[in-house]
């Protein structure tokens, strides 16, 4: 998908980035994502669990284009900071809904080497979901030390860290309405 581009540089603390996915793309994708679901999901009233805070962009963009019956919820992981992941398993906070027997879709912003996705899904499947699924805006499929099926990818990348459309850089970024990556 090409569309027109308007380069721009941005500051972020101390690290530059320029643009790099557009929002005009980024909707696109997340249309033909919809319809995935839709198809998928017909009859099946699955549950959206969008981990906060990257999520929230994609998730809000994602299900207004949703068309079947569905509930939506809201996760957060405990926390994790700066450009690196750690590996460690983090705890899912705020998770009030019974899933068992639930069609569970996980909305994520990125899984990066898949460790926070790969934790996340241990710890929902341990509840008897009927069925557990990934949506993911980004994925970068060169980083993945996880043998992870995740079904629904708007985009995948290289390994470049990126912010904006609900990425964060230390904070700032996440209401960016196109993607940008660092400039190295
Ligand atoms: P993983 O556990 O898959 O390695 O990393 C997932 C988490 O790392 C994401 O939810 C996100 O918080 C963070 N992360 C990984 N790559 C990036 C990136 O390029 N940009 C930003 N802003 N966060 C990232
Ligand atoms: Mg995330
Ligand atoms: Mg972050």
């Amino acid at each position: 998908i090409i569309f027109p581009m308007h380069p721009r540089t941005i500051q972020l603390h101390d690290c530059e980035f320029s643009s790099y996915i557009f929002e005009e793309e980024i909707i696109a994708r997340i249309n033909m994502l919809a319809e995935q679901i839709d198809r998928d999901y017909a009859h099946k009233k699955p549950l959206f669990l969008a981990v906060l805070n990257g999520s929230f962009m994609f998730a809000s963009d994602l299900l207004k284009r949703v068309n079947i019956p569905c509930e939506v919820s809201f996760i957060r992981l405990s926390s994790y900071q700066d450009m690196k992941s750690t590996g460690n398993v983090r705890e899912v906070l705020g998770l009030t809904e019974d899933i068992h027997s639930r069609h569970v879709v996980v909305l994520e912003d990125i899984v990066d080497t898949g460790h926070t996705v790969h934790g996340l899904l241990e710890q929902l499947k341990s509840k008897s979901p009927a069925s557990v699924e990934v949506a993911t805006l980004l994925l970068k499929p060169d980083c993945l030390q996880h043998p992870l099926d995740v079904k629904y990818v708007a985009r995948s990348i290289p390994n470049d860290f990126v912010v904006g459309y609900g990425l964060d850089y230390n904070g700032l970024g996440r209401n960016l309405r196109d993607i940008y990556k660092i400039v190295s």
